[in-house]
């Protein structure tokens, strides 16, 4: 039979998740794992440096009120999935869940808006969202992002598409998909929300409880509802692309012609509108199949309002973010862009007593002149010292014997070549050194 959970026994199995699991939603990210990030992370920096991007660290927290207005109080984010507490000074915070509402706090705080414009800025780091975890949705996710603030050239439009396009290029990405659309602006969109109202009006009842709730508050969320009769209802919704005033119209036109011209393959969505209220005009996604239900692997677009919603003076401005977990998850479906595990330069290989002080002297002397040098620290016999040098793939193993110490000399094995020969103790780095250029 089995035993009843007691309240002590719940108690402790909870305790010991608590200290040994990471919350859910939260991952750690170490080993070979750790490594594909870092070399992400410097493809970002190089591309953003020759776009001209400068990067900017917002923290990992604001006051509450920024992403509120920022974000818009009727959407998702703001309803339902930020993390908000209230500091011991009675401040209510909120950990950031996203990098557009930060980024132009900054550019504010900082009189960014007083030139030179426009302001081209990225981060990387950590967002925050108390979302349902799966694959590919976790409430720690990091996003790589760029804002360009003061202008409204549709050719900015197209610069937010195609950088992170060149990013996921050179990753070495294919299966990917941009999806674009115009979502318009103040003064055009009321009235198509109007028209989309209207026409679903009679079939609201169909639908499923968020969009009915959606309804009056947020109606273009409706238009990229997953729920198959929603889908159904909206399948000949009117478009909102035939709504556009004459200047966003043209806008758009023109964000499609620079496309073109720099040969940026795209599907028109006019569906696609996104989870944030601050968007005018281009939107924008890029989906890669292979991941499943959570496939953008990132998403912007033009947001003219949403400086002056922080208090700024009115700003054209437009970003783009990266879901860095998702981009990776992308790679490896693709088995694109493993990165390979350091090898150490060196590995000294002693036999206890002097050897292995002038083995440690050794060490010190070629990490001080830049090499990765490794020796052991388990007290291991010679022969499971060779086999540690050999798991690490150590480009030379040092063999510092009694006698070779002696002669001052020490026995280089170059694992590469297979070849030993012995070398002045003072030429060690030397050696190795020459090998690398
Ligand atoms: P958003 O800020 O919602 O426009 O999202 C931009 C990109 O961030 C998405 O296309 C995803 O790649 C990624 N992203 C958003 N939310 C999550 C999440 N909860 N977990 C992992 N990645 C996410």
């Amino acid at each position: 039979m089995m035993q009843p959970i007691t309240r002590f026994s719940y108690r402790k199995e909870e305790m010991r998740m608590a200290l040994t699991t990471s919350p859910r939603g939260t991952a750690d990210i170490y080993g070979e794992n750790l490594l594909a990030w870092l070399k992400l992370e410097r493809l970002i920096r190089e591309i953003c440096r020759s776009f001209g991007y400068q990067e900017v660290r917002t923290p990992l927290f604001e006051h509450t009120e920024l992403f509120q207005r920022g974000i818009g109080e009727a959407t998702d984010i703001v309803e339902k999935e930020m993390y908000t507490f209230t500091d011991r000074g009675g401040r209510s915070i909120t950990l950031r869940p996203e990098g557009t509402a930060p980024v132009v706090r900054a550019f504010l705080e900082h009189k960014m808006d007083q030139g030179p414009l426009p302001a081209k800025l990225f981060y990387l780091g950590p967002m925050f969202r108390y979302e349902r975890p799966q694959a590919g949705r976790y409430r720690q996710f990091h996003q790589f992002g760029l804002e360009v603030l003061g202008s409204a050239d549709p050719l900015l439009d197209v610069e937010t598409i195609v950088l992170p396009l060149e990013l996921y290029k050179r990753c070495g990405l294919k299966g990917f998909v941009v999806e674009l659309n115009s979502i318009g602006c103040p003064s055009c969109r009321p009235h198509y929300r109007e028209q989309l109202k209207e026409y679903v009006r009679p079939h609201l009842g169909q639908m499923c409880p968020s969009c009915q709730s959606r309804f009056d508050r947020n109606p273009l969320r409706l238009l990229d509802c997953k729920n198959e009769a929603c889908r159904k209802v909206l399948a000949d919704a009117p478009v909102i692309t035939e709504y556009l005033c004459e200047e966003c119209a043209e806008h758009f036109t023109q964000v499609k012609s620079y496309l073109g011209l720099l040969g940026v393959d795209y599907v028109l969505n006019p569906k696609l509108v996104r989870g944030f209220d601050y968007y005018t005009r281009t939107v924008f996604e890029v989906t890669y199949a292979g991941l499943g239900a959570q496939n953008a692997i990132g998403a912007g677009g033009r947001y003219d309002g949403l400086v002056e919603e922080v208090g700024g003076n009115p700003t054209p401005a437009v970003g783009f973010a990266v879901g860095v977990e998702r981009l990776l998850l992308a790679l490896a479906d693709e088995g694109a862009f493993a990165a390979e595990q350091p090898r150490p330069d060196a590995f000294i290989v002693q036999f206890g007593g002097e050897t292995k002080i002038k083995a440690a002297q050794l060490l010190y002397d070629l990490r001080r002149a830049g090499l990765h040098a490794e020796m052991d620290h388990l007290g291991r016999s010679v022969r499971a010292q060779m086999k540690a040098a050999d798991r690490l793939g150590a480009r030379w193993v040092l063999i510092l014997g009694e006698d070779e110490l002696a002669a001052g000399k020490v026995k280089m094995r170059n694992m590469d070549r297979g070849t030993e020969e012995l070398v002045d103790l003072t030429q060690v780095k030397q050696h190795i050194s020459v090998r690398e250029e």
